[in-house]
């Protein structure tokens, strides 16, 4: 609503997204109480027409998944007006559970496999298979504490949804195609240990044995 009005730049949005700044209320362009303001108004239109409040989760785009913030107490009242979407009671209880977990569902990670290993982290000046881009410049994924994963191709893609639903530190893996311009995903970085147990579940099943 503050991008929407104004107050706020998607571009701020996007690096507060990525954990870049602290709080959405240092980088708003009004003043404190204005916003205040405009959240009491809107939790009275939403009141009028009978919406019932949902709160949302907001998670970073970084390894860590730390929860963002959005004021700069960090006052748990003022943080929860904030994160309160409003959503009709017309609609259907599954869908509306459905936009809520994806309202709070954190972004997934995107790391590149870079067409040539000629690229150097600007953090460390190391380098490696797999980049993740910063505004400042590309990153090795031991500087992203990423280093631990194990690359899984796609392909198999009962496997690769099974690990993924159970890795709590997962990747999306792309790289850039340049026939078609455009990046494509090549696949996962995923817990090795997560990886081999479903290897081992999923190849029980194939072969007809109960799991385990
Ligand atoms: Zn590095």
């Amino acid at each position: 609503m503050l991008t929407a009005i104004g107050w706020l730049d998607p571009g701020v949005v996007e690096r507060w997204r990525r954990g870049q700044i602290d709080c959405i209320e240092s980088a708003v362009q009004t003043s404190l109480p204005r916003i205040l303001e405009a959240l009491t108004l809107l939790q009275s239109w939403a009141a009028e027409r009978g919406l019932s409040p949902t709160q949302a989760d907001y998670v970073a785009r970084t390894p860590q998944r730390q929860t963002l913030r959005f004021s700069r107490s960090g006052d748990p009242a003022i943080e929860a007006r904030y994160r309160t979407r409003w959503v009709s009671p017309e609609l259907p209880e599954k869908k509306r559970e459905r936009l809520i977990a994806e309202a709070s569902r954190a972004p997934e990670l995107v790391v590149v496999r870079p067409l040539e290993n000629a690229w150097t982290c600007h953090r460390c000046g190391g380098s490696g298979d797999f980049l993740m881009m910063e505004n400042p410049g590309p990153v090795c994924l031991r500087c992203m504490d990423l280093d631990h994963l194990e690359f899984l191709p796609a392909g198999d893609a009962l496997l690769s949804r099974r690990v993924k639903a159970k890795s709590t530190t997962f990747a999306i893996v792309v790289r850039f195609s340049r026939s078609r311009r455009r990046y494509e995903r090549q696949g996962l970085l995923v817990e090795p240990q997560v990886l081999s147990d479903v290897q081992r579940e999923l190849g029980a099943q194939r072969r007809g044995d109960p799991a385990g």
